[in-house]
């Protein structure tokens, strides 16, 4: 059990017909919140570090914490990279004993992606981490606050697709087909006809980004046309604010510890939600 690559957890979730939610760790609290949602659900889980988020966890500090973590979890853990734009990024992660990363190159043109994420696919595969990269691009940053609307201009052309997986060999395909980052403005709609297009063509499992806000349905109907890891960032984020806000009311002699369990409880329903959603509970076994 435990630490596993993402090609071992997204096989499975696409032969099985499910998806494996990706939660980002930022800190001690999301890191326990995420295992602990994920022992209780028995569901396979990705935890996910972004390289935007560096600035909040120590790299070389942290990721022995999560890797230990992820050794010691009864069910199929996955420690990913999100969003590495530079080459620097994922060297690091590597060396640090990651068994994923993303390569982010979906707002370079599409030769530049092709040559960057396939010499990453190849170093990384060297000591079997799997790698996720993205064509066509998700607008929105990582946790961004303005709400976001999605741009058709830069949906992922299924043709495309084909020709990048084919080129690249990576494991996973983060998709654009109607998701954003961060919070939405306005209802979503996704691009299914797209997306069962760009899974016929590529054969690999894909992802979808902004995983946010999209409504139950949204996520059936994707997981059932070929997505396999949803990424959830916001809607962690959001849980943990709201319960920081109850602060007021809350008696005075609670202690600082003990008012991070609260949050902590509240990021682990926030996930313990998108697993059932995904269909990701019980199938660690
Ligand atoms: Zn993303």
């Amino acid at each position: 059990m435990a630490l596993v690559n993402l090609k071992q957890l997204v096989t499975d979730a696409s032969r099985r017909g499910y998806a494996v939610g990706s939660f980002n760790v930022v800190n001690m609290e999301t890191l326990q919140a995420i295992l602990q949602a994920a022992e209780e659900n028995r569901s396979p889980v990705i935890l996910s570090v972004a390289e935007a988020h560096f600035p909040f966890i120590d790299l070389e500090e942290f990721s022995p914490i999560i890797l230990r973590a992820a050794r010691k979890a009864t069910v199929p853990v996955a420690v990913h990279l999100d969003h590495g734009q530079s080459f620097s990024a994922i060297i690091k992660v590597l060396r640090n004993g990651f068994t994923s990363v993303m390569f982010d190159g979906s707002t370079l043109p599409l030769e530049e992606n092709i040559f960057k994420t396939r010499e990453i696919s190849r170093i990384a595969h060297a000591v079997n981490v799997s790698v996720e990269a993205e064509l066509g691009h998700v607008t929105g940053g990582e946790g961004d606050a303005s709400p976001g609307v999605a741009d058709p201009s830069l949906f992922t052309d299924p043709q495309e697709a084909r020709l990048f997986v084919t080129e690249t060999g990576i494991d996973a395909l983060a998709v654009a087909i109607g998701s954003v980052h961060g919070i939405y403005r306005g209802t979503p709609q996704l691009d299914i006809p797209r997306l069962a297009k760009t899974r016929k063509l590529t054969g690999v499992p894909l992802v979808l980004h902004g995983g946010s806000g999209l409504s139950d349905d949204d996520f059936r109907e994707a997981i059932a046309n070929g997505i396999a890891k949803v990424n959830v960032y916001t809607d962690m984020s959001q849980a943990a604010m709201a319960k920081i806000r109850t602060v007021d009311t809350l008696p005075e002699t609670l202690g600082f510890p003990e008012f991070m369990v609260q949050v902590r409880e509240a990021i682990k329903e926030a996930v313990t939600e998108k697993m059932r959603v995904f269909g990701s509970v019980g199938r660690s076994n």
